[in-house]
């Protein structure tokens, strides 16, 4: 079976064909600038890009262009739609609704919409993406693969706010963590990859990215995360500001006469290492600042981010009493071998030991700590989009 899988953001739609004969990816694309001048469509099938820019006015119009990329006879890879079994749809937020993923019908569409006001930035760009493959293709089973789902295990003591109970009760305000297909995938990886059964295993998932999150899986189940209600909880990330005093909100707002939607952007798009170093959210661009340029606010920026993230590592630890394996994921845990070896020195205390030499790569599946540490260490590159397709096709077979 062929399943497509789709990530559809605001104005962005990113999508892969997997052949789960061998669960190899058959295209990959990116179509950027939906309903905005300059549309463009960017397919890659082994390397070979095929490029389209043309006008889409909407996400209809951008699926029929992936669609007519996925079939075109000299840079297409099925000779007809019929060929793809069903389409995974990754949604960001399925509230306490889901705790798995699910085939889209009538009524999962009507709760995707209640989730919408949980995740206004992110639901309705997905329901939008869902409602045009729908329309484009009708018989095609549609599933919902949510980045919430995996966290549903969490126990109440780490999920509810210690804030009026009505408010969970009421108006859905807790903790629902994110990021995890990835914090599954690598989890289950790390498992395999230490020869022993998930379920006897402490494991904590770094996902650093431009959006960065650290899990604890405990016995295969998330029992705590550091994003929370949003995804702005947690670690300092690119330009969020992760967790501060909540007190710092409304005294800014007070003292800077911001509006809610000014203060939002300032801690979603204006804070983290961006707001800290002036400079940038990409972390490549930070780490050239900082150690080309010896710019101080630069380097304060990457101590803050990997301090952060060790100070999840060691309360996560506390929290399952032990840890088997840390995992490093995504854009900067794939990529950065000092980030990882700033967030891994002094961990030595809970049995983890780095591997200078063997820390020395980038975006491979690898075991990075020395031979006799009793918690391991392991990179391992995250592929959300192949769980979005397992879980397609496991509910559609
Ligand atoms: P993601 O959100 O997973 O795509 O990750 C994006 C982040 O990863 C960006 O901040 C990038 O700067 C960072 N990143 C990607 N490649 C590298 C690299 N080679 N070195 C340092 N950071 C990187």
């Amino acid at each position: 079976m062929k399943i497509l899988v789709i990530n559809c953001g605001s104005s962005s739609l990113k999508y892969q064909l997997i052949n789960m004969e061998n669960e190899g990816c058959l295209a990959l694309g990116l179509v950027e600038r939906i309903g905005i001048e300059g549309s463009k469509l960017t397919q890659k099938v082994n390397g070979n890009k095929y490029i389209i820019e043309e006008p889409m006015k909407d996400h209809t119009d951008a699926i029929k262009l992936v669609l007519g990329a996925l079939i075109d006879s000299k840079h297409g890879v099925i000779s007809d739609l019929s060929e793809i079994g069903a389409v995974g749809h990754r949604i960001v937020h399925g509230g306490e609704k889901y705790a798995g993923s699910v085939i889209v019908n009538d009524k999962v569409m009507k709760n995707l919409e209640e989730c919408s006001k949980l995740a206004p930035l992110h639901n309705p760009a997905n329901i939008i993406g869902i409602n045009a493959c729908k329309a484009l293709m009708p018989t095609i089973p549609m599933v919902a693969v949510f980045d919430t789902a995996f966290h549903q295990t969490m126990p109440e003591v780490a999920y509810i706010y210690p804030l009026p109970y009505e408010l969970y009760t009421n108006n859905g305000v807790r903790k629902y963590g994110f990021h995890g297909t990835s914090h599954k995938y690598v989890s289950d990886k790390a498992a395999k990859m230490m020869g022993k059964d998930i379920k006897d295993l402490k494991l904590i998932t770094c996902h650093l990215g431009n959006g960065a999150s650290v899990t604890a899986v405990q016995n295969g189940k998330s029992v705590e995360t550091s994003m929370g209600f949003t995804p702005l909880e947690g670690i300092a990330m690119g330009t969020r500001c992760g967790s501060i005093d909540p007190a710092i909100l409304t005294y800014v707002m007070k003292e800077l006469n911001l509006t809610v939607d000014e203060a939002s952007d300032l801690m979603n798009k204006k804070s983290g290492v961006l707001g800290i170093s002036g400079i940038s959210s990409d972390f490549r661009d930070i780490e050239k600042a900082a150690w080309e340029d010896g710019n101080h606010r630069a380097q304060l920026a990457l101590d803050i981010f990997t301090y952060k993230v060790k100070k999840f590592i060691g309360s996560y630890a506390a929290v399952m009493g032990g840890v088997d394996a840390i995992v490093f994921t995504a854009g900067l845990g794939e990529n950065s071998p000092e980030t990882r070896e700033d967030i891994c020195s002094g961990l030595e205390f809970l049995g983890a030991v780095l591997d200078k030499s063997k820390n020395k790569v980038r975006g491979k599946e690898v075991e990075i700590s020395t031979d006799d540490s009793k918690t391991k260490i392991f990179v391992i590159p995250t592929n959300e989009e192949l769980v979005i397709a397992r879980d397609t096709q496991g509910l559609v077979k």
